[in-house]
């Protein structure tokens, strides 16, 4: 596939696209042949200013302001022009991100759900009211906070972007986004349909660049009060140490080396089926990935020889192709760091069943063949670390205590899939494994209205539903007093 778009991308800021106060730029490639497709401005220090007035202006004097009933019927409008332009934005995003076309679709269809579901649920979660004592009636408010900012990872640029937006916006709250600089493409084509939706000028503001740069800018600015952070633990770190010293509230959904267990009692068929698509859809760059599978000793063999016979068959290629299921990951950087991995995996002494080189047929792009390990040990390396490409960690178990025992034993705690016809023990099971989501029977599929998040290592609060309401409104108790209680006096008594 040749490259055929040159985007010279500017910043968004204040209802326009803006050159940078910074000269330098940054470029981005179309993974399947590594050709340059555009290249983004680095945000400073000056842009980002200008972004934190556009949002604060438009903040106080009008969008939190506005009846909630009005925004969301532009919030909504966001989300039907999303399925108006799918085609472009699927198009745009396979060819940055290097995702395969019909998994594309997919995350553009949650995109515009995702615009849908806050606007219809905005005006759902306002407040609290308690009668003290028949005395007072004391109530409760939501209200926006400021300005946020939302910085975004590359994997699944669009769908990670408009989460972030979406809740934020429609609590009344202004933002700047920060895209991902390998993957930067989709979020101008964003700006526009939220122009075009008629968002005033300043509620979205886009400030491209290198994240050590104008993502720290923007984290340090005091007039940010929110950071909504998806990305690496140790970049969430580092987000956390640099906005202390200017009281950030923060919301860090962070990395995952999430475990399927699978139970020889399972409907086998369906677990495999679930296990394949969750460790190699989205290339395995996919945060909430299966990317480790825990099997019963006695189905050990058999199941990993399912899932062996299964990825021989993957279709590797073009992402714009619509039979391709594995496209070429997202950078040339990204596919020596999985390589590395597996590397590190022969090293350890896991045995590696399939996969590991690059397939023959793509002389060029970052193409990796999905990978699969066996007789891994929760000691190895590949069995700890996040590894985020199309690697699946086979490891085996003798006992329930075992499997969960293996699932803990990692600093991180984002999913968990467990499957087994014995519900009982797969409730039990659930209550033990230490992560924020757990799928009984079942890959990850979202209800908007629960908690999304990880445990330990894998982040730091909620969001989606009425938990995004938590993060992107402060409480205002408001006390009214509906008679005459008594009130102590002081200074009465000489
Ligand atoms: P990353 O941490 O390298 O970058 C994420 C974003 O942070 C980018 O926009 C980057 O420019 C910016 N950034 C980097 N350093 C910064 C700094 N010092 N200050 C401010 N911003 C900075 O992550 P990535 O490689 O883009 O994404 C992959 C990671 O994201 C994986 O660990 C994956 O598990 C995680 N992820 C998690 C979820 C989830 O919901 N938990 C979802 C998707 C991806």
């Amino acid at each position: 596939m040749s490259s055929k778009i040159l985007e010279e991308l500017k910043h968004f800021i204040n209802g326009k696209f803006e050159d940078s106060e910074n000269k330098d730029r940054f470029s981005f490639l179309n993974p399947s042949n590594n050709e340059v497709i555009g290249n983004i401005p680095v945000g400073c220090k000056e842009d980002v200013d200008k972004a934190v007035i556009a949002a604060n202006r438009s903040f106080k004097n009008l969008w939190s302001k506005m009846p909630i009933s009005k925004r969301s019927d532009l919030i909504y409008d966001i989300s039907r022009l999303i399925m108006k332009y799918s085609h472009e934005l699927s198009y745009i995003e396979a060819i940055n991100t290097g995702i395969p076309i019909t998994q594309v679709r997919a995350q553009i269809e949650r995109a515009a759900e995702n615009f849908k579901f806050f606007a219809e649920i905005a005006d759902k979660v306002l407040g609290e009211a308690y009668v003290f004592d028949d005395k007072f009636i004391n109530y409760a408010i939501r209200q926006p906070i400021g300005v946020a900012a939302l910085i975004t990872p590359w994997n699944t640029p669009l769908m990670l972007e408009t989460w972030k937006i979406a809740p934020c916006i429609a609590t009344g709250n202004t933002c700047i986004l920060k895209p991902a600089e390998w993957t930067p493409l989709s979020a101008n084509k964003l700006a526009l349909i939220i122009h075009e939706a008629g968002i005033p000028e300043g509620v979205l503001n886009i400030v491209h660049g290198i994240g050590e740069v104008s993502g720290a800018e923007l984290v340090a600015h005091p007039g940010v009060k929110l950071v909504s952070f998806t990305g690496e633990t140790v970049t969430g770190m580092e987000i956390m140490r640099n906005g202390a010293s200017t009281l950030k509230r923060y919301s860090m959904e962070l990395g995952g080396k999430n475990p399927a267990i699978v139970f020889s009692d399972a409907d086998l068929k369906r677990a495999l089926d679930a296990v394949v698509f969750m460790a190699y859809s989205l290339n395995g760059e996919r945060c909430t990935s299966n990317s480790r599978v825990l099997i019963e000793e006695k189905i050990y063999d058999d199941f990993i020889e399912m899932i062996h016979e299964r990825i021989k068959r993957i279709k590797i290629g073009d992402p714009l192709d619509e039979t391709t299921e594995l496209g070429p990951l997202v950078r040339p950087e990204h596919w020596d760091r999985v390589k590395k991995y597996i590397n590190i995996g022969i090293e350890e002494g896991a045995k590696l069943v399939y996969g590991g080189e690059r397939p023959e047929r793509f002389k060029s792009g970052n193409y990796l063949m999905p990978t699969l390990f066996k007789d891994c040990s929760k000691e190895m390396k590949i069995a700890r670390e996040e590894i985020f490409g199309p690697v699946l960690i086979a490891m085996k178990f003798r006992s329930e205590n075992e499997a969960i025992d293996i699932s803990n034993d990692t600093i991180y705690g984002l999913t968990a899939y467990i499957w087994t016809k014995d519900i009982e023990r797969a409730n039990r099971i659930a209550k033990e494994l230490e992560c924020g989501m757990i799928w009984i029977n079942s890959h990850s599929v979202r209800d908007l209205r629960t908690p999304f998040g990880g445990a330990k290592y894998s982040g730091i609060g909620r969001e989606g539903g009425r938990f995004s309401f938590d993060f992107y409104t402060e409480w205002k108790t408001i006390q009214v007093a509906l008679g005459t209680h008594k009130i102590p006096t002081f200074g009465l008594n000489r």
